[in-house]
C-alpha cells in the first residue's frame, strides 16, 4: 500500500464532550508524523460534498476545553448508500486525502468500514455519551454526561427534600441503559428504571416509598424505556400519594467543558488512530480497555454485543433500600 500522506477528520452521529480534545489530538498527532490534515465539516456529508479546510498546527488550539464539535457534525442518509460511499471516496481522492479518522458511534463506524473497503482506509474512534459500542470501556462523552447529570440531581435533590416531593428525572442514553445507571448509582437514586431490564414499580419504588421514612426520594429514567418519564412521575403520585415532578434533563447533559477522564481517553485514542493510518493500517476502530489502549477490526468491533453490568444493577438495588 501507497504509504499514507495527507488524512481528514470528522465527526459524525450525535456530538459528545470531549470530541474536540479527539480533533486536537489527531491535528498534532499528524503535525507529528508529518502528514497533511484536513478537517472536513458537518461529517460524511461534508465529505461528499468537499466541505473541507486544512487544520494547522495552531487551528486546534483552545479547544480542548470545548463541548461540541469544531467541525459540526451531521447525520447523513445519502452517505449510507453504495453511490453515497463511492462519491466520498472520489471526494476524498480528489482532495489527495489517502486516510480519514472518523469520530462517532457504531452508525459512522459502518460508514467507516465501507470507506475503508472502497480503498479509504479508515479508523473509527468512539464517541458518544451513550456508551453503548460493545469494544470499549468507555466512549468519549460518556464520563461528561454523567457528571452533568449527577449534578442537575444534586439540585433537584435539593428542592425535592425542601418540599418532600420524588423527583422523577429522564435521562439521555439513546436504546441504552448504560448512562442511566451510573447516573442512578452516583446520585443515589431510589430506582434507575433502564431499557434492558422490567421494572416492577410497586415492589422497587411504590413499596420502598411506604416503607421509608424519607421525605424526598430520586428516580431515574433512561429515554429508551418503553414507558415514559411522564407516565412514571404520574403513577408514583397516583400510587403513593408522594407529590412528583418531572425533569427532563435533554440535550443539557451533551454540551459543556469535558471532563479530565474524557479529555484524557480522547487524547490517546485520537494519537492512536493517527499512529496507525501512519503504518498504513486502516479499516480499525480504536478502544480502551481495562485502560489498555487497543485496535479492532471494525466488522468485529461492530459484531461485539454489550450487556448491562449485572453486579451494578444490582449493586444499585442493593445500595437504594
Ligand atoms: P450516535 O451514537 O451519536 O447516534 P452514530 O454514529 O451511531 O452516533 P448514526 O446516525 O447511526 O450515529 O450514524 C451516523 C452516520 O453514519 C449516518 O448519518 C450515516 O451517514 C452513516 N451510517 C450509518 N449507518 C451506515 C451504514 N450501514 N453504512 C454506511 N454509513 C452509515
Amino acid at each position: 500500500m501507497a504509504k499514507i500522506k495527507k488524512i481528514g477528520v470528522l465527526t459524525s452521529g450525535g456530538d459528545a464532550p470531549g470530541m474536540n480534545a479527539a480533533i486536537r489530538a489527531v491535528v498534532r498527532s499528524a503535525y507529528y508524523y508529518g502528514l497533511e490534515i484536513v478537517g472536513i465539516h458537518y461529517g460524511y456529508r461534508g465529505l461528499m460534498e468537499g466541505d473541507m479546510s486544512p487544520l494547522g498546527m495552531r487551528s486546534v488550539s483552545s479547544i480542548i476545553q470545548r463541548g461540541g464539535t469544531i467541525l459540526h457534525t451531521a447525520r447523513c442518509l445519502e452517505f449510507a448508500t453504495p453511490e453515497g460511499v463511492s462519491t466520498a471516496v472520489e471526494t476524498a481522492r480528489s482532495n489527495g486525502i489517502d486516510g480519514l479518522v472518523v469520530i462517532g458511534g457504531d452508525g459512522s463506524f459502518r460508514g467507516a468500514k465501507e470507506l475503508s473497503e472502497a480503498g479509504l482506509p479508515t479508523i473509527g474512534i468512539p464517541g458518544t455519551i451513550d456508551n453503548d459500542i460493545a469494544c470499549t470501556d468507555y466512549t468519549i462523552g460518556f464520563d461528561t454526561a454523567c457528571n452533568i447529570a449527577v449534578e442537575a440531581i444534586d439540585r433537584l435533590r435539593d428542592t425535592s427534600e425542601s418540599h418532600n416531593r420524588c423527583s422523577v428525572v429522564e435521562v439521555m442514553g439513546h436504546r441504552a441503559g448504560y448512562l442511566a445507571l451510573d447516573i442512578g448509582v452516583a446520585s443515589g437514586a431510589l430506582a434507575v428504571l433502564i431499557p434492558e431490564r422490567e421494572c416492577d414499580l410497586k415492589k422497587e419504588i411504590y413499596d420502598k416509598i411506604e416503607a421509608h421514612e424519607k421525605s424526598h426520594y430520586i428516580v431515574v429514567v433512561s429515554e429508551g424505556c418503553e414507558i415514559s418519564s411522564a407516565q412514571v412521575a404520574k403513577l408514583i403520585e397516583e400510587n403513593t400519594g408522594m407529590t412528583t415532578r418531572l425533569t427532563v434533563l435533554g440535550h443539557i447533559q451533551r454540551g459543556g467543558a469535558p471532563s479530565a477522564l474524557d479529555r484524557v481517553n480522547a487524547i490517546k485514542l485520537g494519537y492512536r488512530a493517527v499512529d496507525l493510518l501512519y503504518k498504513g493500517i486502516g479499516n480499525r476502530v480504536v478502544a480502551i480497555r481495562s485502560s489498555e489502549l487497543i485496535d479492532y477490526d471494525i466488522q468485529e468491533a461492530l459484531d461485539m454485543k454489550k450487556t448491562i453490568p449485572e453486579d451494578l444493577y444490582k449493586i444499585a438495588q442493593i445500595v437504594s433500600m
